[in-house]
């Protein structure tokens, strides 16, 4: 049963978050245009609906937000507050969380390199959870661990072989992440449970797994857990017993993008059931944790920006933007077409329009989506792009020496405060390299 009480706002096609006109105009008055804003409500919501979507599961159950989704220390900051789990993957990502107010007893630490300075550096800085995806990775972890002298909570990123429907995949035939379940090498998630279970400077937490972004069918959930439970069943006869505290499920949530997608309650309303009974046959009740960089963030974000041109092309009207792809470089990889409105008075177009960048690169035109309100454009109106708050806001990059926009949120009660300074020209020379100039 899906409760609509519980269906995010945004999936009516009623954009969210709203911000006045007047609030738009007066802080592209302060802050110049293009800038972020961020709403701190709806990233607090977004943490309320994950909650919501897995409470069918009967054990405890955790959000952990993937920092590399949006790493600016506000969010941060916000995401802290709500008491969540940190999936970090970089020592400088633990520095951020530490900084912004986190601790670093609710991180869970997976590494892409897994080396064991790496993870010297993190347990030094009090990490004792640690998701391994390599047989190398696990010996580095031992040896880091025994040299701190603590013990760490070891988990293992199978990669359970699944094929995935959605727009970034990383499970079939995709090896960078995750182990095998017996690979028949050292390599194999049997192998490396064998050693964790055998190593008294860890302790076996459980297993994770990630299998994409923006995965529209939560079939592939139900495949790699069905597949986790036989592979349990089978390394419980080889190894003896062992206890399985955590389960990990990845990231992948999706957001509309302009179309219809499943809510966290129709995916974890569609593997619920089977997670309670994986606790019925391998007998433990595991902490579930769902892991989200993209539909914690995305929709609490709009870009501001202002039309500095307008012109007809046969048919089409042109409409021209003062940003470009370099700060929806997330949007640009993957052809997202984020619903864009003209402020004030947006409605849908009667006439055909193109959206463009102030690039001067043919890529720069905006995939737009048939909710975009770009009627009644005009030079000195706002255009808002939605749903930005993950990657592209952290992707920015300096094409064309364009600096950093400034991020401003508003925060629970309303105000509006700087969460990021926009980089001014001098400094955006400075650190390009004028700065290694001969005087
Ligand atoms: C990137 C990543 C995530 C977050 O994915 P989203 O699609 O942003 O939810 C979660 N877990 C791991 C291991 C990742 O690499």
């Amino acid at each position: 049963m899906v409760d609509t009480r519980t269906q995010p706002v945004s999936r009516t096609g009623e954009a969210a978050p709203r911000f006045s006109d007047a609030d738009l105009y007066s802080l592209a008055e302060k802050h110049g245009t293009p800038y972020f804003l961020i709403d701190e409500a709806t990233l607090r919501r977004k943490v309320s609906e994950m909650e919501e979507g897995f409470s069918e599961y009967k054990g405890a159950f955790r959000v952990a937000y993937s920092v590399k989704a949006n790493f600016n220390p506000s969010v941060i900051r916000a995401f802290t507050s709500e008491g969540i789990l940190f999936d970090l993957t970089a020592p400088s990502e633990l520095v951020f969380v530490l900084k912004a107010g986190g601790s670093s007893e609710n991180v869970m630490y997976t590494s892409i390199t897994e080396t064991a300075a790496e993870y010297e550096q993190v347990i030094r800085l009090g990490v004792r959870k640690v998701v391994v995806a390599s047989y190398n990775g696990l010996v580095n972890l031992t040896e880091a661990a025994a040299r701190a002298n603590v013990k760490v909570k070891a988990m293992i990123r199978v990669n359970p072989e699944v094929h995935v429907h959605a727009e970034l995949r990383g499970s079939m035939g995709h090896g960078k992440f995750g182990l095998q379940f017996n690979g028949g090498s050292p390599d194999s998630a049997l192998y490396v449970l064998k050693r964790i279970l055998g190593t008294p400077a860890l302790e076996f937490e459980g297993f994770h797994f990630h299998l994409g972004s923006q995965i529209e069918d939560p079939a592939c959930y139900a495949e790699a857990i069905e597949k986790l439970e036989a592979f349990i069943l089978e390394a419980r006869r080889q190894l003896g017993d062992f206890h399985v505290g955590t389960l990990d499920i990845g990231g992948g949530l999706p957001v509309p993008y302009g179309k219809k997608v499943p809510t966290p309650k129709e995916i974890g309303g569609k593997i619920a059931e089977q997670l309670n009974s994986l606790v019925e046959s391998i007998g433990d009740r595991f902490t579930l944790v769902a892991e989200s960089g993209r539909y914690l963030t995305a929709e609490s974000t709009v870009l501001v920006t202002r039309v500095v041109n307008v012109k007809s092309f046969g048919e089409a009207k042109y409409i021209y933007v003062d940003a470009g792809y370099n700060v929806l470089l997330d949007s640009a990889l993957l052809r997202h077409e984020y619903p864009v409105e003209v402020v004030p008075g947006g409605r849908p177009s009667p006439q055909k329009v193109a959206l463009v960048g102030r690039l001067c690169d043919p890529l720069d035109v905006f995939p737009i989506s048939s909710r975009s309100k770009l009627g009644g454009a005009a030079v000195g109106k706002l255009v808002l792009f939605r749903e930005v708050g993950a990657y592209s806001l952290v992707m920015n990059m300096p094409f064309h020496s364009q600096p950093r926009p400034p991020v401003v949120m508003r925060s629970g009660d309303g105000s509006y405060a700087l969460a990021r300074k926009g980089q001014d020209v001098e400094r955006l020379f400075a650190d390009e390299g004028g700065d290694c100039l001969p005087s």
